[in-house]
């Protein structure tokens, strides 16, 4: 599990990279609101916790921003306790889940369990699932309504990045970076391929992997 956390309040960090840390979950942190955005639009988490009060730009700014990008990840704000407008505005704009300060740590690592877990809500077993294809990532096997596809493990690994995130778009950076990690040499042509292996499996079901030009590939309804 990666978690990126958003907050300026130097104590705050500290207890959390140690409690997260302690039960092994990467913690990515950002003490400024515009790093923090950068982050975020980076990289590809569970959970993003934000503080709403930022220098530079502010949680509510960040939100807004990723969930205009069609970024879907479950997001956590941290608000203060006098202010109700926050914590709406927060919620109008696509939070998941609020916790208000000051709060104990464990709880908010009760929240962000709870938040991984409603995401992969659409998970029946080991599989995942959008509309009528079936993704079982243990075994490599992509169901659609009449064929069953093996997919090799990098076609698995981005077949399960995408149908987590039906409507995401990932960018091309984030999915070499997902699936090939600091290997270099891998160039954009490689995710064509299996982007192209994918599609020819899907072409019966009623999903398709989008390409959004210029910027990556989204999976969604044909
Ligand atoms: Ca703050």
């Amino acid at each position: 599990m990666k978690v990126l956390l958003v907050e300026d309040e130097k104590k705050l960090i500290g207890a959390l990279k140690y409690l997260f840390e302690k039960n092994n979950i990467n913690l990515d942190f950002a003490e400024d609101g515009e790093e923090g955005l950068l982050f975020a639009e980076k990289d590809i988490y569970d959970v993003i916790i934000l503080d709403i009060m930022l220098p530079k730009i502010s949680g509510l700014e960040i939100l807004k921003n990723i969930r205009k990008q069609k970024n879907s990840t479950p997001v956590l704000m941290l608000t203060a306790k006098d202010t109700i407008e926050d914590r709406v505005k927060g919620l109008d704009l696509g939070a998941d889940d609020y916790l208000i300060k000051p709060f104990a740590i464990e709880e908010l690592l009760a929240r962000v369990r709870s938040l991984t877990r409603r995401k992969e809500k659409d998970f029946i077993g080991d599989m995942l699932k959008y509309l009528d294809v079936v993704y079982d990532g243990k075994n490599f096997l992509l169901k659609t309504n009449n064929n069953t596809f093996d997919l090799t493990k990098k076609e698995g690994e981005l077949m399960e990045m995408l149908i987590k995130r039906p409507g995401q778009v990932f960018t091309r950076e984030q999915i070499i970076d997902r699936l090939w990690g600091l290997e270099t040499d891998v160039s954009e042509n490689n995710i064509e391929i299996y982007i192209h292996h994918l599609r020819k499996k899907l072409k019966s079901s009623r999903v398709e992997i989008k390409t959004v030009r210029g910027i990556g590939y989204s999976l969604g309804e044909k």
